[in-house]
């Protein structure tokens, strides 16, 4: 696998564990941020709910007033019972808007109004009577109507306990205390509109109330010892226990002996000094303390969620904080590892390789950066540097061979090739010759009285003559032609092949241009030079380089005797 291809797989299943256990840690603090924030609010509803509940046993207080109300009604009673009704409302409406804002079910509210308004309706028409047709059934199904709400509402506060301690485990046994302090208010309400008719008729206590007086005292002993009972830390809590103190000093001593006094009167049957009125106003405070402990619990367990719902919003934000600069750092390690080795890593391969071709064209990048691959890059550049100079010193070389070649074939003074290069190319052209069983022909030639033009003129001036022969002879031959100088002032030419008649030819045309070419020297004197030609060619396996030569020779000088400046002809 491509290097480049396993570093995005791998990049690929980091970034996918990565994410999948920071998802995971996410999914679980969110968990817990929404558990403790849910608990807060049924821990929220469990204090409206329980504060439901008291208004709504307090209401029983002002409705007791108006159920022992003589004729005419007392106004005073009345505004107090409309007091109550609204405080049972309110707190009413305060638990439905909390449980609406949750997007909770408020059937129950809804359910519990409806009891509430008949419940009413019916003390309503009981006050309405005259005191004589308030008969004890009618005073008792009344106020059974309104007791017959608490367990209603108290079952909505211990569902909604129940989701607290879901998200709040530690916080169980104090909601526990709370709802037994709510109980308890309960109990002591009910036992304070236990001697409600007796009170409202001046007739003593039936045997049957003596009896449920004593079982609510027991009720009320047992939540009394349950909620003193020391269960967690926040039972220690000072707040707790000065709530308690003041419990047991109101309520279960002065609150409780006004009913033994009540008891005790029924039983000795003497007047009770007071009304149902009297007895509430005086009975109902001593209840508050109980109140109190409610909410000094309920307000150490919210305390308590609210610092946990901190902790775990705390925790929440904490974990998306590291979770995205987790994040933030592999991107960023992936660009800098993409962008810092994998480019450069890929682009050095592929420069490397070119180089290894001997392909100099690549570019290498410049680069300042002092890490491994910055000295990689410049450690190319080096080589490349180092290659592009080798390769440079041999085409040198090269050059240089091909210039000793050029040299050694070439006359320096003419420009044409010299003997030994004359000798390779007629080798060349004489095996072709033999294989295809072709003529061969060879043409000498040689200037005349040319020491004279030495002697005369200077030995510059002969050179100029030997240039200019040169050049009209290679004037005067068609490719394939060679031209050479075969020493001193006698040329050579193999023209391209030809019998002896067709050499002939050729020598006659050279003679001729030679001859009809006047040279005017540096000096201004003009010179009428010429050449006498000596012709061989040959035929045959049997073909041989020196005998057309000697042949050639043969004929040159023959030419040379016969008076210069003329072709002659010799078969080889
Ligand atoms: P002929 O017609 O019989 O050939 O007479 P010739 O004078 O040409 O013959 P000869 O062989 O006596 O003279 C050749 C002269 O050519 C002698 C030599 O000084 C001269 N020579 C040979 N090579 C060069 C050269 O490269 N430059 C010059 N300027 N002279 C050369
Ligand atoms: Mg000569
Ligand atoms: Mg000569």
């Amino acid at each position: 696998m491509r290097l480049t291809r396993m570093f995005a797989v791998s990049m690929a299943i980091l970034a996918l564990l990565v994410g999948a256990m920071l998802g995971r840690i996410l999914w679980g603090e969110w968990n817990s941020y929404r558990a403790a924030r849910g608990g807060l609010h049924a821990l929220q509803l469990v204090q409206q709910g329980m504060v439901a509940a008291e208004k709504l046993s307090f209401e029983r207080g002002p409705m007791n007033a108006v159920l022992g109300d003589a004729v005419p009604p007392d106004p005073a009673k009345r505004a107090r019972l409309a007091v109550a009704r609204a405080a049972s409302d309110q707190a009413l409406d305060s638990l439905a808007a909390a449980l609406a804002a949750s997007q909770d079910q408020s059937a129950t509210v809804t359910s519990i109004r409806a009891q509430l308004i008949a419940a009413r309706r019916e003390v309503d028409a009981v006050s309405a009577l005259p005191p004589a047709q308030r008969t004890p059934q009618r005073l008792t199904a009344a106020v059974e109507g309104m007791f017959a709400l608490i367990p209603v509402v108290l079952d909505d506060v211990t569902g909604y306990a129940g989701a607290a301690e879901q998200a709040y485990p530690n916080l169980a046994k104090i909601l526990m205390k709370a709802r037994f302090a709510v109980e308890l208010r309960e109990y002591a309400g009910r036992l304070g509109s236990r001697l409600t008719v007796a009170l409202a008729s001046g007739q003593p206590l039936a045997e049957t109330e003596h009896t449920q007086i004593q079982f609510l005292r027991g009720q009320i002993e047992q939540l009394r010892h349950l909620i003193v009972m020391s269960t967690s830390a926040i039972d220690r809590d000072p707040r707790v226990l000065a709530a308690l103190r003041t419990m047991d000093e109101r309520y279960f001593t002065s609150g409780l002996a006004l009913v033994t006094g009540v008891e005790r009167d029924s039983r000795a049957h003497q007047p009770y000094g007071m009304d149902t009125a009297q007895f509430a106003q005086r009975y109902v405070p001593f209840m508050s303390p109980i109140l109190a402990v409610r909410d000094v619990l309920l307000e150490a367990a919210l305390d308590q969620a609210r610092q946990d719902y901190d902790t775990a919003q705390r925790e929440l934000l904490l974990a998306c904080l590291t979770g995205g600069a987790i994040v933030l750092a592999m991107m960023l390690l992936m660009v800098i590892l993409q962008k810092r080795v994998m480019v450069p890593l890929a682009r050095t391969t592929r420069a490397l390789v070119k180089l290894g071709n001997g392909d100099f064209s690549i570019r290498v990048h410049e680069t300042r950066r002092h890490d491994e691959i910055g000295d990689l890059l410049r450690a190319v550049g080096q080589l490349r540097a180092a290659g592009l100079e080798k390769q440079q010193l041999e085409q040198e070389r090269q050059r240089l061979i091909e210039e000793l070649r050029l040299r050694a074939d070439t006359d320096y003074l003419t420009g044409i090739l010299n003997r030994r290069a004359f000798t390779a190319a007629g080798n060349q052209r004489l095996r072709r010759a033999r294989e295809h069983r072709l003529a061969l022909a060879v043409i000498l030639f040689d200037v005349d009285r040319f020491k004279a033009v030495n002697d005369s003129h200077g030995h510059d001036a002969g050179d100029q003559v030997l240039i200019r022969i040169a050049a009209l002879a290679r004037e005067q031959l068609r490719d394939g032609e060679i031209l050479a100088r075969y020493g001193g002032e006698e040329f050579v030419i193999m023209p391209g092949n030809c019998d002896l008649e067709g050499a002939r030819v050729v020598a006659e045309r050279m003679r001729r241009a030679i001859e009809a070419a006047p040279l005017t020297l540096a000096n201004g004197h003009v010179l009428h030079v010429t050449a006498s030609f000596g012709v061989a060619a040959s035929e045959g396996p049997h073909l041989a380089l020196d005998s057309l030569f000697h042949a050639a020779d043969l004929a040159l000088y023959r030419a040379k005797h016969q008076g210069r400046n003329r072709v002659e002809c010799e078969a080889a």
